[in-house]
């Protein structure tokens, strides 16, 4: 008997946005811890590394003259400054993991996200959000990472992401983590089961028949 086949699927693009403060990393770390086969898009960017930061591995650190000659090359499919510092994604790459079948998770901003759609409108364009204005606020405190005038500005730009949440495809509503995490794995699990990823698939099966 010939082993049963598993059908191909196209790698999957996964975009997760969120305020700052909202719970991305944990979520986003912990897809990557039970899916290691998932891509991570490396962004490029000009803020210097942080402690424990590797070049290459969490962001291609870079400096503004060679940010700004990759972008007029055209390299990026989308950029955004944050923070007074420039981020981008390098297209290459994620074409390139994306060919060789395997799905890319990007951590990006907002505006990032909305440009995104235009190089890879089938990708999966999630929306994280706070349960309330005060938890957030509350959260960002217990940071205890930020000055109350940085708490405050994230505050501030946490309204404007808000207001675009509208434009992403799932919304998971992170209140209690292993529950967010729960939804937030069934989006992408339900990202990979759409009919767009299986290239070719129901040809094929259908084409048994007609040989059958
Ligand atoms: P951080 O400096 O804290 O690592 O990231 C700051 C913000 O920049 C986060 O919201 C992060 O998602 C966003 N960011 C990281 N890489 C990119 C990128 O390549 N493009 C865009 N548009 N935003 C990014």
């Amino acid at each position: 008997m010939p082993e049963p086949k598993s059908p191909e699927r196209k790698g999957l693009v996964l975009v997760v946005c969120a305020p700052s403060g909202t719970g991305k990393s944990t979520l986003t770390a912990r897809l990557r811890e039970e899916f290691p086969d998932i891509g991570f898009s490396v962004s490029y960017t000009t803020r210097p590394p942080r402690e424990g930061e590797r070049d290459g591995e969490h962001y291609h650190f870079v400096s503004r003259d060679r940010f700004i000659a990759m972008r007029s090359r055209g390299e990026f499919c989308e950029w955004a400054e944050v923070h007074d510092n420039f981020y981008g994604t390098a297209t290459q790459p994620v074409r390139d993991m994306l060919e060789a079948g395997s799905d890319v998770l990007f951590d990006i901003d907002v505006q990032g996200a909305m440009q995104l759609r235009r190089t890879f409108p089938e990708g999966v364009y999630a929306f994280l959000l706070p349960p309330s204005r005060e938890e957030l606020l509350r959260r960002l405190k217990g940071r205890g990472t930020d000055s109350p005038e940085a708490v405050e500005r994230r505050m501030e730009n946490a309204r404007g992401e808000l207001e675009r949440a509208g434009s992403f495809d799932f919304w998971v509503v992170n209140d209690e983590v292993e529950r967010a995490y729960q939804e937030f794995r069934s989006v992408y699990l339900a990202g990979k089961a759409r009919p767009m990823q299986y290239e070719g698939m129901l040809d094929e099966l259908l084409e048994e028949w007609n040989d059958g």
